[in-house]
């Protein structure tokens, strides 16, 4: 889950490991260090716990030696507690020259820490990551080569991992490893890069080449060379990274969750870009790679957890409706563990923005096996996901840094709508005219969206207004269910605020018990021009909530006069096709936990005990 940095060239190291670990930190943010091996060929190292502003003012105060040499971390502590002791690097051997950081959990550490304490090593720190540091060290002392003794160790690692290395004998090399964790390389000219994405480095370089399962990386300013844990010579391809420096910092937003959600025009606008017509056509070039097995999906199943579950859970009606093929969203971690029937007809859709989630990967991985064809969805070039997937559709949301999803939940439901499209088209489930109409409304979406986004003032005022609120109620019918639980999560991911979504339909078998004077209800309406009247039972679960002294704010569509008789507040979206009204009704709520957040003194970026990409299970 942390964030990894590691460096080798002629600028200073210090500034590229913080810089780095800035970008990083969305996926830890518990504790921070660096080491750097300096001028005078000594190791340096400062680590602190906290945000990574902790360790940037250590080094202020006391800067270390100029270096061209080193490696960075920010840590989401799984063993041991976040203290200063327990973040990384940690140093292994009697003399302490060795410095190595870890993303992910060694699960066999404690049998290699009874190993070592037997031969009289002293633990530092209560993490599993130090046994690594202190089985290098050992292992070079007995064999004075320490990129052999490194490949000796991590062949020896069971669980998940990116270690980075560096020794104070071999002050020009970084070695790293990675086994189900995520490695990137960052070529630059004089100089190399690692990071546990792109964002680690794209300030410095665009060319880049990520680093396969098992495999080993020697860095030095002048090479890279990539091999699997037995020493054998790898070659991959490099690629260009398509993210802008810029846009991974937060550009005059009092937040990174302000700016993503106003780049969710843009973000949106991106991921149709030359996938639809200007006539609404859908075609999607990158699912050629299993344009055989289209024609014969009988059965789609989407992996995922969190709020690209509920993407997918939006997706589900939407495939359904329109390619009609059966569709379940699984959640990832449960998905495999209860042998789930996979044939080679079975697509899994494998949804997540990172592209590292360890539960999603670990689940596609079990469908792979079991012979079923596997999709990816995910954000980030070069992700695990998106290589060991049979083809890839990226969202082109751009970075998002701040821990609680935006910008790439509204992309995902966008590509996932690409998605049903392009199967209907390709199945010709549905007229191509009729698939046409909707692909043009896609294209209306980022220009509504910048409606909602000019007209907030009231979910603003609302949102402080329900800043002491003990629960909040989430309801929803149809695709307003998925956002109905999505806005329950903001606020407690956010706000820490016990929140809940829950089928409309469903209050009145049981929900409505929870229903007290002044309990605000927040309401996903449906368009009142729904041919199955939905609208209409919609507005009488808010008459059913009111009668028992709900406070209800409902989202709904513009124009709905019906609905402001019965609510306490209405905030309004532009009317859209009834399938894609999500995209539109997820913002007020974005705003309204991100708001309410704030106004109780939170950081909305980074919310307690979260962090953005798990990889680990
Ligand atoms: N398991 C290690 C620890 O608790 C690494 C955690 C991480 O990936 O940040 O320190």
């Amino acid at each position: 889950m942390c964030g990894i940095v590691g460096y080798v060239g002629p600028k200073s190291t210090v500034d590229v490991l913080l810089g780095g670990l800035k970008r990083l930190e969305y996926r830890g943010y518990d504790s921070a260090g660096v080491s750097v091996i300096n001028h005078q060929g000594q190791l340096e190292t400062r680590k602190k716990a906290g945000k990574l502003t902790k360790l940037v003012e250590d080094i202020e105060k006391a800067p270390l030696g100029e270096s061209n040499i080193g490696i960075g971390h920010t840590r989401w502590a799984t063993h041991g507690a976040p203290t200063d002791g327990n973040a990384h690097p940690h140093l292994g051997g009697e003399h302490q020259k060795l410095s190595l950081i870890h993303n992910g959990i060694i699960e066999n550490f404690s049998e290699l820490k009874t190993e070592l304490l037997l031969q009289g090593a002293v633990f530092a720190s209560e993490t599993d990551s130090e046994a690594a540091a202190h089985l290098v060290a050992a292992q070079y002392a007995k064999t004075g080569d320490l990129t052999e003794s490194f490949r000796t160790v991590v062949r020896r690692l069971h669980g998940a991992f990116t270690i980075l290395v560096v020794h104070e004998d071999e002050p020009g090399l970084v070695l790293a490893a990675r086994r189900n964790a995520p490695l990137v390389i960052g070529l630059g000219d004089g100089e190399n890069f690692l990071g546990s994405d792109v964002a680690a480095f794209v300030e410095h370089t665009k060319r880049a080449i990520a680093v396969g399962q098992d495999e080993i990386v020697i860095l030095k300013a002048g090479s890279v060379e990539i091999e699997n844990f037995n020493g054998e010579k790898v070659t991959h391809e490099e690629f260009t990274v398509d993210w802008d420096a810029s846009a991974a910092s937060k550009g005059g937003w009092s937040s990174f969750m302000a700016k993503e959600i106003a780049d969710q025009p843009q973000s949106v606008g991106d991921t149709l870009m030359a996938r639809v017509s200007s006539d609404g056509y859908v075609n999607l070039e990158e699912l050629a790679s299993i344009s055989k097995l289209i024609p014969n999906i009988d059965r789609i199943i989407m992996v995922a957890c969190g709020t690209a579950a509920y993407a997918s859970e939006v997706g589900k009606y939407a495939i359904e409706a329109w390619a009609k093929i059966p569709v379940s969203v699984e959640l990832s971690h449960e998905f495999r563990y209860r042998q789930p029937i996979l044939t080679p007809n079975t697509l899994v859709v494998a949804v997540s923005q990172s592209g590292e989630t360890m539960d999603t990967l670990m689940a596609t991985r079990y469908a792979k096996e079991a012979g079923a064809s596997v999709l990816s969805i995910c954000n980030t070039q070069g992700a695990t996901l998106a290589r060991e997937a049979d083809a890839v559709l990226y969202t082109h949301a751009g970075p998002e840094v701040a821990v609680a999803s935006t910008k790439a939940f509204t992309a995902q439901i966008t590509a996932i709508f690409l998605l049903g499209l392009h199967l209907a088209t390709v199945r010709g489930t549905q007229p191509k005219e009729d698939l046409q109409v909707i692909g043009k409304e896609l294209l209306k979406l980022p220009g509504d969206i910048a409606d909602v986004l000019t007209t907030t003032d009231s979910t603003r005022a609302l949102a402080k207004k329900f800043k002491d609120a003990r629960t909040v109620l989430f309801l929803g019918r149809h695709v307003g269910f998925p956002i109905a639980l999505e806005g329950a999560l903001k606020l407690k991911e956010l706000a820490y605020i016990h929140s809940e979504g829950f089928a409309a339909g469903e209050l009145k078998h049981g929900p409505i018990a929870l229903i007290e004077e002044g309990q605000p209800v927040i309401v996903i309406v449906p368009s009142p021009s729904d041919p199955d009247s939905l609208h209409a039972k919609v507005v009488s679960n808010i008459q059913e909530v009111k009668a028992r002294g709900a406070q209800v704010i409902a989202i709904a569509e513009q124009g709905d006069a019906e609905v402001s008789k019965y609510a306490a507040e209405v905030i309004y979206v532009p009317a859209i096709h009834k399938m894609l009204a999500p995209i539109l009704n997820v913002i007020p709520l974005q705003i309204f936990a991100m708001e309410l957040a704030a106004a109780k003194g939170l950081d909305v970026d980074q919310p307690r005990n979260l962090a953005k990409s798990v990889t680990v299970e």
